[in-house]
């Protein structure tokens, strides 16, 4: 059947929008498996989700251990987040304690106990490890790259917190190989990586200056992963010496 020119925009919508359906739907499971497990451990969704959000958090992040990082990432207003973290407090699975670099920053820390819950609680969400499972390696790899990109617009518009991901990691050199397979270089380990490696929450990440993080950010969403090809005008690259397929730098 042929589709007019005309349709096309209400096509495109209504595939946006049964997307934006299917997430929901996704979100409504994550929010019932959250619950359940929440249940189990005789605490809320957010009191799970604080635990297990301080437990992924490297221990250089003093800022993301406080009160209000944790309201930040969480989305949580900070009156939601301290009532989370009082009774956190009471059941003796964190404690605050005063920052050694900073002593009017208080921090919160996982007690032992408080390890062993965190540790239950980040394993909340693996039931769709059997949904994802079930994609084959490339839709994997291009559901990962769309799922970053998305994340990028909410947190550009602030609806989301920035998470600490390779495409805006200062160490993210896009498309700095000629290799289609692996065509992306961590500077931090000095090693190429495919769109399947890309990190959404890497504990080496460090944000990258915002022109920098900008071009980086284009080069990326330009790029030509499923064809391979990389992005044209290797010469005007933002990101010094490109790195051959032998690993040798080039001018
Ligand atoms: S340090 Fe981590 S976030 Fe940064 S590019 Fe390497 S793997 Fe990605």
């Amino acid at each position: 059947m042929m589709v007019s020119d005309s349709s096309a925009p209400s096509a495109t919508l209504s595939l946006a929008r049964r997307i934006v359906a299917g997430l929901n739907k996704l979100g409504l499971a994550l929010r019932s498996h959250a619950w359940r497990g929440a249940a189990a451990e005789c605490l809320t969704p957010t009191q799970g989700q604080i635990l297990a959000l301080l437990q992924s958090m490297p221990a250089s992040d003093v800022r993301g251990a406080t009160l209000s990082g944790i309201a930040e990432q969480l989305a949580v207003t900070p009156a939601t987040a301290s009532d989370a973290v009082a009774a956190l407090e009471t059941k003796g699975l964190i404690r605050k304690i005063r920052d050694g670099s900073d002593s009017r920053r208080i921090r919160l820390e996982l007690t032992r106990e408080g390890w062993r819950m965190a540790e239950r609680a980040a394993l909340w969400p693996d039931f769709l490890l059997r949904a994802v499972g079930a994609l084959e390696p490339g839709e994997q790899a291009v559901l990962l790259r769309a799922i970053i990109k998305m994340i990028r617009v909410l947190q550009e518009r602030g609806e989301i917190s920035v998470s600490r991901m390779c495409v805006t990691c200062r160490f993210f050199k896009p498309y700095a190989h000629a290799d289609p397979q692996r065509p992306h270089h961590c500077a931090f380990v000095d090693a190429p990586f495919g769109d399947p490696e890309l990190r959404l929450d890497c504990q080496d990440q460090e944000p990258a200056p915002a022109t920098e993080a900008a071009l980086a950010w284009e080069r990326f969403a330009r790029g030509c992963s499923q064809t391979g090809t990389p992005p044209e005008a290797e010469e005007s690259r933002p990101f010094g010496p490109a790195i051959s397929k032998e690993g040798e730098e080039t001018i």
